[in-house]
């Protein structure tokens, strides 16, 4: 996805242009998704590419990197703060409150696909623009919500063939349960200060929990002493995990408890999970997500429990580290004299019709250059139209040729099973 270098223009450092074998492999896995999420009664949402700047400060939260380096902000022309989404669930929460629809049958279940904007770092797996599917469960508290959800992240990774992944599946405990553990690790870092690296030490204090996710060796020496939320666990916080692992269990989705499972985004409660690819580098992530039952009331709706998660396509195709294969076409219409041109471009069009992939010399080619373009673009059939009306039907495998009526062409060809 590097951007070819020497000319004048190139896409902006951390986006990418997406060629068409690159677009057929995406097409694959978004036509996956769908199909996944029809069978599972999940409609699709789209919403802005941008949004009011204070969604996702109350959203997503003031203490995140994604708020604190990561969005890209502009003031528009009316001087209002606008972002680009950096994620699709305050934005869809939004939408749940501002369409009403509390009112539907609960829970809601929606997915989305589209881009994404983070002014991250660019590494391999990591850019500015990149490219999400998502599904959301809004207004249902109960772990069998969160074992569905989980099962149509697996599914999908399953059904698309990403080798090497695990489920890592941790829990936040609620809001008032974490809470008094916060206070608990903020002491334990209080303690270990002079080991912790500068990026942490000056977050004790807004964001305890992201000292879990740090690179540096010192600070996990701390981590790996410190407490442990799942471990801290009661009542209906213990209750809610101990069923999402048995129904996990019950459906064959093996899982990974990781007691330093954090996420970047504040809204979480309780479950928490992320599949990670063995295939991948140091951005290991494929897709993740967890319950936010607070995220609803934080933006102005009434208590609403929901749970969601959020896929990377450019990690998923990273890990299949393939490109999809040009279909190839069903004929090529060559023409033996170029008066011909008027014929083949009315025969396309029937062949089309018919449901046939058919393409024709748009750029004047002799025959000889036709038959090897058609060869180039996998054409199974050429059909060549003679300057006398008639036509030859050659099979581009076995090599032979036969006249065939132009009028008789959808038959001749569906009857070589095209
Ligand atoms: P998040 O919204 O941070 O929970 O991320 C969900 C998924 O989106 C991750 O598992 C990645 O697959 C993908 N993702 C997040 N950030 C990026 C990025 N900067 N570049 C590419 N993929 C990303």
């Amino acid at each position: 996805m590097a951007s070819k270098t020497g000319t004048r223009y190139q896409a902006p450092r951390g986006t990418f242009d997406v060629l068409p074998d690159a677009a057929r492999a995406r097409a694959r896995i978004e036509q996956a998704a769908a199909a996944i999420f029809a069978r599972a009664g999940y409609e699709q949402i789209s919403t802005p590419a941008f949004e009011d700047t204070e969604l996702f400060e109350r959203g997503v939260g003031r203490s995140t990197d994604i708020v604190r380096k990561e969005m890209f902000t502009f003031e528009d022309k009316g001087g209002r703060s606008i972002t680009l989404r950096p994620e699709g669930t305050a934005p869809i929460c939004r939408a749940y409150v501002e369409h009403g629809m509390h009112k539907l049958a609960q829970p809601v279940k929606l997915f989305y696909a589209g881009p994404f904007f983070r002014h991250e770092r660019p590494q391999a797996g990591r850019y500015r623009q990149f490219h999400q599917i998502g599904a959301e469960a809004i207004g249902t508290d109960t772990p069998l919500a969160d074992a569905e959800a989980i099962m149509l992240l697996a599914d999908l990774l399953a059904e698309l063939g990403v080798p090497g992944v695990e489920l890592r599946l941790g829990s936040l405990g609620s809001l008032e349960a974490r809470r008094a553990y916060l206070e608990e690790l903020k002491a334990h870092l209080r303690a270990n200060e002079g080991d912790l690296s500068k990026d942490v030490r000056e977050r004790i204090e807004i964001n305890p929990l992201r000292a879990f996710d740090a690179d540096d060796a010192d600070t996990q020496g701390v981590m790996a002493s410190a407490p442990k939320l799942v471990e801290r666990l009661e009542g209906e916080d213990a209750e809610h995990f101990a069923e999402v692992r048995a129904l996990l269990e019950a459906a064959g989705i093996a899982f990974e408890i990781d007691p330093t499972l954090v996420r970047g985004l504040d809204y979480y409660t309780r479950t928490i999970f992320s599949f990670v690819c063995d295939r991948l580098g140091a951005q290991s992530e494929v897709g993740g997500g967890g319950r936010y039952d607070g995220l609803i009331e934080q933006l102005g709706g009434s208590p609403t429990p929901a749970i969601g998660w959020a896929a990377g396509i450019e990690r998923i195709l990273l890990a299949l580290g393939e490109a999809e294969e040009a279909g190839g076409r069903d004929v090529f219409l060559a023409v033996a004299d170029p008066g011909q041109g008027r014929r083949a471009l009315a025969l396309a069009g029937e062949l089309r019709h018919a449901g046939f992939s058919a393409e024709l010399d748009l750029v004047g080619r002799g025959l000889k250059g036709q038959l090897k373009h058609a060869d180039r673009i996998g054409a199974r059939h050429v059909v060549i139209l003679e300057a006398d009306g008639s036509a030859q039907l050659r099979d581009m495998q076995s090599g032979a040729q036969l006249p065939v009526d132009p009028a008789d062409l959808v038959d001749a060809i569906g009857g070589e099973g095209a």
